[in-house]
């Protein structure tokens, strides 16, 4: 078999093109959706992030307010942004680009920004949310996850799923995600043992680790749907967790990278706002 291709470039320009509309729509009310971005430091690959964040705001047609705080800020000094933003009825989400300074807890960071306006669903209110089944700002890249599966047409109720990778901003949440749409979810990480043996049982596969090439083709079951979110900075250029061409030749669907799961994770995160903005026009907030 070889696999068809989840085209996460294309899909992610479907979904910010139909945004774009909605943003028209809500102008019309006098309601235009703002979206605050706090960068503290310089680390290059979240200036890169942040900047790919701003680009995609303003083609959409949002207000992007833009943060850029010096490495050395203090807890405390990002505490009082966040409490200003969350006040701030022009911004509807806040954003706050991880890692952060070794002086700032992210866990203090993360809790202060207001749940309605966690576009990241990062605060554990939309993380007690989603674990208990009920609507929350869902995390970004994990929502992505679920649209890309979700256009293949295969129903997820029943499958066997499996996610290597335990963090709380995609193994976690996209496990509880699949869980939700009735699969059968198995978290692997770095101390399972005979993790390809729980591979090879996936009818879809989530690769989320962080290292390159990981999975390889006698890790995975023919004609199963493969999810690489893996972004690896090699010499060669960026590649995922999946070792792409054998795997291919397996599976029924794939995530390419670049172009798979990391463009729809802006699409979701200019979702998120939107959404926040359209419920804080109808009840005044
Ligand atoms: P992380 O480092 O927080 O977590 C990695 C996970 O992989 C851990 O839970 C760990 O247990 C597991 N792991 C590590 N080594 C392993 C091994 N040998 N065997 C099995 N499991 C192992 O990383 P993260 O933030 O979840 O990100 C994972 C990857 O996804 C990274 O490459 C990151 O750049 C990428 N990412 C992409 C997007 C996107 O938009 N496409 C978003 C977030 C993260």
């Amino acid at each position: 078999m070889t696999a068809k291709i989840l085209d996460g470039k294309k899909m992610s320009a479907e979904i910010r093109a139909s945004i774009k509309e909605k943003v028209l729509l809500l102008k019309e009310k006098g309601i235009v959706p703002g979206l605050a971005v706090i960068l503290v430091g310089d680390n290059p690959a979240s200036k890169v992030y942040v900047g790919q964040k701003e680009k995609g705001c303003l083609e959409a047609g949002f207000a992007s307010f833009l943060h850029r705080l010096p490495g050395t800020t203090s807890q405390e000094e990002l505490l009082a942004l966040i409490d200003k933003l969350n006040a701030d009825k022009t911004v509807h989400g806040i954003l706050v680009q991880l890692p952060l300074p070794r002086q700032i807890d992210p866990d203090t960071v993360l809790a202060a920004i207001r749940p309605e306006k966690d576009v990241d669903g990062f605060h554990p209110v939309n993380i007690g949310r989603l674990v208990a089944g009920l609507p929350a700002s869902e995390p970004c890249t994990p929502k992505g996850i679920l649209r890309l599966l979700k256009s293949t047409g295969i129903p997820l109720s029943g499958k066997e799923a499996v996610v290597i990778g335990r963090s709380n901003i995609v193994g976690k949440p996209v496990a509880l995600m699949l869980l939700a749409e009735s699969a059968t979810v198995t978290i692997c990480h770095s101390k399972t043992a005979d993790l390809a043996e729980h591979a090879r049982r996936a009818d879809i596969l989530v690769a989320a680790i962080g290292k390159p090439r990981f999975v390889t083709a006698d890790m995975v079951k023919e004609g199963a749907v493969v999810i690489d979110v893996g972004i690896n900075r090699l010499e060669e250029g960026l590649v995922g967790d999946v070792d792409y061409e054998p795997v291919a030749e397996k599976a029924s669907w794939i995530t390419p990278v670049p172009g798979g799961v990391g463009p729809m994770t802006i699409a979701m995160l200019l979702e998120n706002t939107l959404e926040q903005a359209e419920k804080a026009g109808a009840s005044g907030r």
